[in-house]
């Protein structure tokens, strides 16, 4: 997707500050964090949102969940972390590239 902020980040066409790479996913820091550690989990493939994903994906998002505890821990939070994925404009996604949200640290907003 041409135009997509996300693929642009894993294209290096816009700077991010990256935290992990390997050949199915990217994690960098989310801009505007929400809480002291606020990563974001893509996939380097562009799907717009879990409404997009079948059976084909299998692989890829258990390789995303699987990945999930030891990225918040190498960020320090040994305590445990929230995970967060919007869904449409519904679930209040703005960027239109699949993302897992990992949340810990100090600052952690309240659910509601
Ligand atoms: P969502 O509302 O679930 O779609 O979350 C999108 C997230 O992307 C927000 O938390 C934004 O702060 C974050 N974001 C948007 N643009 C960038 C960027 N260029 N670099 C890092 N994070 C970004
Ligand atoms: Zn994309």
């Amino acid at each position: 997707m041409s135009d997509c902020i996300f693929c642009k980040i894993i294209a290096g066409d816009i700077p991010s500050s990256k935290v992990y790479e390997d050949e199915r996913l990217f994690v960098f820091k989310d801009i505007n964090p929400k809480a002291s550690v606020h990563l974001l989990v893509i996939p380097k493939s562009h799907i717009e949102s879990m409404d997009d994903l079948n059976e084909q994906h299998q692989t890829l998002i258990s390789h995303m969940m699987l990945k999930l505890p030891e990225l918040a821990r190498s960020q320090g939070l040994e305590n445990g972390f929230r995970t967060i994925i919007n869904t449409g404009p519904g679930g209040g996604q703005e960027v239109g590239h699949l993302h897992i949200h990992i949340l810990g640290g100090k600052g952690l907003p309240g659910f509601n």
